[in-house]
């Protein structure tokens, strides 16, 4: 046989009946039924029922579930009363000429069927064999359809993609950092990047005009229903010569377009999304990240705002704490985040009554994006760092980003909507976890590599790294 398969499992229909197929899958079931047997064959696709003859069922035996199968045979249309109309591939079924069983599958961990449920601890240490269920199979599909959407979108719009390093200089935005230990300069280190925040920065400074990126972003925190601990994926975009509105609307204009592309079943509650004050949010709604769902019950509702005119600083507080930046105030974004031209002379005085062009996208009372019109006035820029209380040294580390900006910096802007937080909360899942192929656990572990993991003394060597015992 020179193919491997002519179909997949979810290919064949009733005009295809009377040819021939080769299919390859997983054995879904084998029911035994007397002398002859029945394999549903399963595959990414979909599902294709085929009839073994008692000749055949006596040589292959009980085939385990899961099973690796190449199955030949004749395409048979099914009697219209037989059909079944739950099977893309009802109409038919397929009379084996030949099967090979190409692999054998242990006794199951975790049965890839929806409706018998696993722990998620199984699910997550068995990713592979539960990414087989077609809930899963949806889920990344989707997730697919949705970043094709956008490349497709922000290329038309004149963005490049461009990839920013992933080891590199930590960007200061609130989280603590992932650090990677530095073989040749030994004693330092590289840090995962929170976020591409100032390489795109500088790209406006290259005069790369509009940015994007799926950018794998690295925060060492917590984990959360709506966060998992450890990356996640941001579509980072920055655009030169822009005002908020032109951040809002692009961005706006992008998600209501993928929306009833991909997801159509979803009804957006208001187009255009309301603009809503920070203030207001709080006065109104008690929070910042307002559920505006008319029905709360609807899981086909999406409502979404824009929250603008933060406060530029918050106090730093225990449970809200900025890392990196001193015991007073944090940014309530980040640090280059310009503050509003009118509130620039409260700096001095009253700093925490300054507003900035911070704006935050919020679906069902989610965050799901932050970003702001950045600062592109070396001046302002340090003065900011002055009041969130940089040491001189900390001072020191930007140092690159402010020398960009005195050879032509434009005025700039962006926005980095969370690609996972954003899916779970459009498919209606309770778990961000649903919507990655392998996620952490909440303990920040990889459960199918077992990561984090020791390493070799000859590793920590040369490194030069003495691991202190806790
Ligand atoms: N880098 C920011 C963040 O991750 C987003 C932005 O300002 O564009 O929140």
């Amino acid at each position: 046989m020179v193919m491997m398969r002519t179909h997949t499992c979810g290919e064949l229909r009733a005009k295809h009946a009377g040819k021939k197929a080769t299919l390859c899958g997983w054995v879904e079931t084998h029911r035994m039924q007397g002398k002859i047997s029945f394999i549903l064959l399963r595959d990414r696709y979909g599902v294709t029922q085929v009839f073994v003859n008692p000749e055949f069922t006596k040589k292959i035996g009980e085939l385990r579930r899961e099973s690796v199968v190449q199955i030949r045979g004749a395409v048979k249309k099914r009697p219209k009363e037989q059909v079944k109309k739950d099977m893309l591939t009802g109409e038919i079924e397929i009379g084996a000429t030949e099967i090979n069983i190409i692999t054998k599958a242990s006794p199951l961990p975790l049965e890839p069927n929806e409706n018998i449920a696993s722990s998620e601890e199984i699910r997550l240490r068995y990713r592979y064999l539960d990414l087989r269920r077609p809930k899963m199979v949806k889920n990344l599909t989707l997730r697919h359809k949705a970043i094709q959407f956008i490349r497709e979108y922000l290329d038309k719009k004149g963005f490049l993609e461009i990839q920013t390093p992933i080891l590199t200089k930590s960007t200061p935005e609130g989280a603590r950092d992932y650090l990677v230990p530095s073989r040749i300069h030994r004693g330092k280190f590289y840090a995962l990047p929170q976020s591409p925040q100032q390489y795109k920065q500088l790209l406006m400074v290259a005069g790369m005009d509009r940015y994007f990126q799926i950018a794998p972003c690295f925060r060492d925190e917590d984990a959360r229903a709506d966060r998992c601990p450890g990356e996640f994926y941001q579509l980072d975009l920055e655009m030169s010569f822009v005002k908020q509105e032109d951040i809002l609307n692009i961005t706006e204009d992008l998600f209501i377009k993928m929306i009833e592309k991909i997801f159509p079943d979803k009804k957006i509650t208001q187009k255009p999304f309301p603009r809503i004050t920070h203030a207001e949010a709080i006065n109104k709604y008690k929070s910042d990240k307002p559920d505006l769902r008319k029905n709360k019950e609807d899981k086909d509702e999406l409502a979404f705002c824009w929250i603008v005119d933060f406060p530029l600083f918050n106090k730093q507080t225990k449970e809200d704490f900025f890392h990196g930046a001193g015991n007073e105030w944090g940014p309530s974004h980040h640090m280059f985040t310009a503050p509003k031209e009118e509130d620039i002379s409260l700096l001095d005085k009253k700093p925490g009554e300054a507003k900035s062009y911070q704006h935050d996208l919020v679906l069902n009372g989610f965050e799901v994006g932050g970003g702001s019109i950045r600062i592109h006035d070396p001046d302002i820029q340090a003065k900011i760092f002055d009041l969130i209380g940089f040491t001189e040294k900390q001072k020191k580390e930007f140092s690159h980003l402010i020398e960009a900006f005195t050879y032509g910096v434009p005025p700039h802007g962006g926005i980095a909507p969370g690609i996972d937080r954003l899916l779970m909360v459009i498919m209606g899942e309770e778990s961000i976890r649903e919507v990655i192929a392998f996620p952490k656990d909440k303990s920040a572990r990889d459960p199918v590599m077992n990561a984090p993991s020791e390493v070799s003394s000859e590793q920590t060597d040369e490194l030069g790294l003495k691991i202190k015992s806790r």
